[in-house]
């Protein structure tokens, strides 16, 4: 069970983490979890060039040590890199020391302070850690790519019907969102830029500021 838009209340339970950015214009911000992978991540690069769009990249430090060129590439091609963990845990079932210490596993392997929790679950407790060390960004649009229980419609639908100025939108580079992914970027591309809307990677620096108005 997942909800697509993510409500107010819980963004409100941990305020210091990005659920969305503060702005007017019509920016909106893709980023894709749980690559680099060979068979998906390439493929994404090509469709996001073909509109000059940058996206954060929240990447798994295993998938990393194992595709180092992907990484580099995407890199080069402008694109911000996040860390997902090494191996891609969820906080809710792992101990605080095994959790952080996969984090900062990760952080090392992507050289990245922008961190996003693998399912979105953390505990409080390793929330106050991360907050201390990361700028950890959530979503406020999750597309339900990885859900085999939607069709491909329905997942772009979830993504033009709730993109808002500053949205934070969820895809995954990944091979179990690969069929759905190959339908609803093309498709979320075009539509988004015929609104109007651009494409921007979130940055260190972009965040930061952020971070000082709620420390
Ligand atoms: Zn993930």
């Amino acid at each position: 069970m997942y909800l697509v838009k993510t409500p107010n209340f819980i963004q409100k339970l941990f305020p210091n983490f990005i659920w969305k950015m503060p702005t007017e214009e019509k920016v909106v911000y893709l980023t894709f979890d749980d690559g680099p992978i060979p068979e998906v991540t390439p493929w994404v690069m090509e469709q996001l060039a073909t509109y000059d769009a940058k996206a954060t990249f929240f990447c798994v430090g295993d998938n990393v040590k194992k595709h180092g060129s992907i990484l580099q590439q995407l890199r080069e091609n402008g694109h911000s890199i996040g860390n997902h963990t090494f191996n891609h845990l969820n906080g809710w079932q792992t101990d605080n020391v095994t959790y952080l210490r996969n984090v900062r596993k990760g952080a090392h392997a992507v050289h990245s302070e922008l961190f996003r929790p693998p399912y979105g679950k953390v505990k409080p407790s390793q929330a106050k850690f991360l907050n201390r060390h990361y700028r950890v960004v959530m979503w406020d649009i999750l597309s339900g790519d990885f859900d085999p229980n939607i069709s491909r419609e329905q997942c772009l639908e979830n993504v033009i019907r709730n993109t808002q100025s500053g949205s934070i939108i969820v895809f995954h580079d990944s091979l179990k969102a690969k069929e759905k992914l190959e339908y609803v970027l093309p498709r979320t591309l075009a539509f988004l830029h015929q609104q109007g809307y651009r494409f921007e990677a979130l940055s260190e620096q972009s965040l930061s500021s952020k971070k000082k108005k709620s420390a």
